[in-house]
């Protein structure tokens, strides 16, 4: 990569005959600026997002990027410091589609002082060196060059990377950084442990249309050579409002499931709705009547939103009005779920087992799951199934699952919109179980 990140020239080498190179995003050949077969000298024109290769392939390719168009073109770029900068690999990338047992290894060569954050796997003791294995590619996910700053999440015993990028105003990094880190150590809330060992956080300031009085303005999860936390935040804002927001927590744990098919994204949505809530609770965010209060009104939500539909075409519909339902009938679904694990054992076992069964099994996944799928290898973590007959029951019903009993038992009671707790109910020690404060193994927590 040349010093004023303008141009990044590529040599890729394939340990066979290589006939199928591509780029994930349609705009890569527009920043193509030539490619050649590097053991011919022959010169290779892309069509679409594929390189036109000869029929018995390549095994060396050098190609190079206008990397500075890429950028301009990156309206993230906008609200950036000049000197570090953010593109998808995507749009500069060339390379064969990965099987599960390929890999690719990446070694930047670029000036001493500038940094690299990428999805991928960090090589230890070879510097700038990167391991690329399959991935669920649910987004496109972001690489920065430059001067940004970096720092470390603790995490339980991990230390995950944030690459906070650079605005040009004057912000003070440690709040925040600790605030991140509260919110990754809420998932240790679940089983002890955070679900992936090598996720990157990705911290971009907000530009120019700022939500006013909300720090953190956007959140997502990108499965693309890795896992990504992308956060988008107005940090001049008070760290207080950062506290006040359930994004962090809700990102995070995404984590704890591999990436759902669209089509079922109301599972994924569900989980980590229901999960933020949990988590929240339990790292003493939220009082146990603020927990059911928010978990009452969410499923509230879902329970009017789109009633004709069943949560598969919700999520799948192009429809607008269907968002409470994708996000809150896995929710409901995650509380059956979670309710009956305790009920059935007597409190020793909880939807948190399942999932550290299940992080210990799949996790991080290099795949896309389907619903059922997902279900049929939770049930195979718990003697007595009920996960699938959860979906079967659900997932194609228009409707909403109906808690209401459920809720009745926990102890939670609605007079007008506020919701008041009960302790003379057979389910009120279930209630307060799952919400119960816990300490994360964060060093001083
Ligand atoms: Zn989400």
């Amino acid at each position: 990569m040349d010093a004023d990140l303008r141009r990044i020239e590529v040599t890729a080498r394939f340990s066979a005959q290589t006939d199928d190179i591509f780029a994930r995003a349609s705009r890569a050949s527009g920043y193509l600026l030539n490619a050649e077969n590097c053991d011919s000298g022959e010169q290779l024109r892309s069509r679409g997002r594929r390189l036109q290769l000869p029929d018995e392939g390549v095994r060396c390719l050098q190609y190079s990027v206008d990397l500075g168009k890429a950028v301009r073109e990156d309206p993230r770029n906008n609200s950036l410091q000049p000197g570090n900068v953010v593109v998808s690999p995507t749009v500069w990338m060339w390379r064969p589609r990965l099987a599960s047992n390929d890999e690719i290894i990446v070694r930047f060569q670029m000036a001493e002082d500038m940094q690299v954050s990428v999805p991928w796997q960090l090589i230890g003791d070879q510097g700038r060196a990167y391991r690329l294995t399959a991935s669920p590619e649910s987004g496109h996910a972001i690489s920065a060059f430059g001067a940004f700053d970096s720092f470390i999440a603790h995490v339980g015993d991990l230390d995950l990377p944030i690459t906070f990028l650079r605005s040009g105003g004057r912000i003070s990094h440690e709040p925040i950084v600790n605030w991140i880190q509260d919110n990754a150590n809420n998932i240790t809330l679940a089983y002890g442990r955070f679900p992936n060992p090598h996720a990157r956080i990705i911290v971009l300031p907000a530009g120019g249309e700022r939500r006013q009085d909300s720090a953190v303005q956007f959140g997502r999860v990108v499965r693309d050579g890795g896992e990504t936390v992308e956060l988008l935040i107005d940090a001049s804002q008070p760290i207080e409002l950062f506290y006040d927001s359930w994004t962090a927590t809700h990102e995070f744990s995404h984590l704890m499931l591999p990436y759902v098919h669209s089509d079922q994204r109301w599972i994924s949505e569900g989980f980590a709705q229901y999960y933020q809530n949990v988590l929240l609770a339990r790292s003493g965010s939220y009082t146990e009547q603020f927990t059911w209060q928010k978990l009452h009104d969410g499923l509230q939500r879902g329970l009017e939103s789109a009633p004709a539909m069943s949560p598969n075409e919700a999520a799948s519909t192009t429809e607008r009005d269907t968002r409470m339902k994708v996000y809150w009938s896995g929710a409901a679904l995650a509380l059956l779920a979670d309710i009956e694990l305790r009920q059935r054992s007597g409190g020793e076992e909880s939807l948190d087992d399942v999932l550290d069964r299940f992080e210990r099994c799949c996790l991080p996944s290099a795949r896309t799951w389907s619903g059922i799928e997902l279900f049929t290898k939770f049930d195979s973590l718990i003697e007595k199934p009920l996960f699938v007959e959860l979906y079967e029951t659900h997932a194609e019903t228009p409707g909403f699952p109906d808690v209401s009993r459920l809720l009745e038992r926990l102890g939670i009671v609605v007079h007008g919109k506020e919701v008041r707790l009960r302790d003379d109910t057979d389910l009120a020690e279930t209630r307060a179980a799952l919400t119960a404060r816990r300490y994360t193994g964060q060093p001083g927590k």
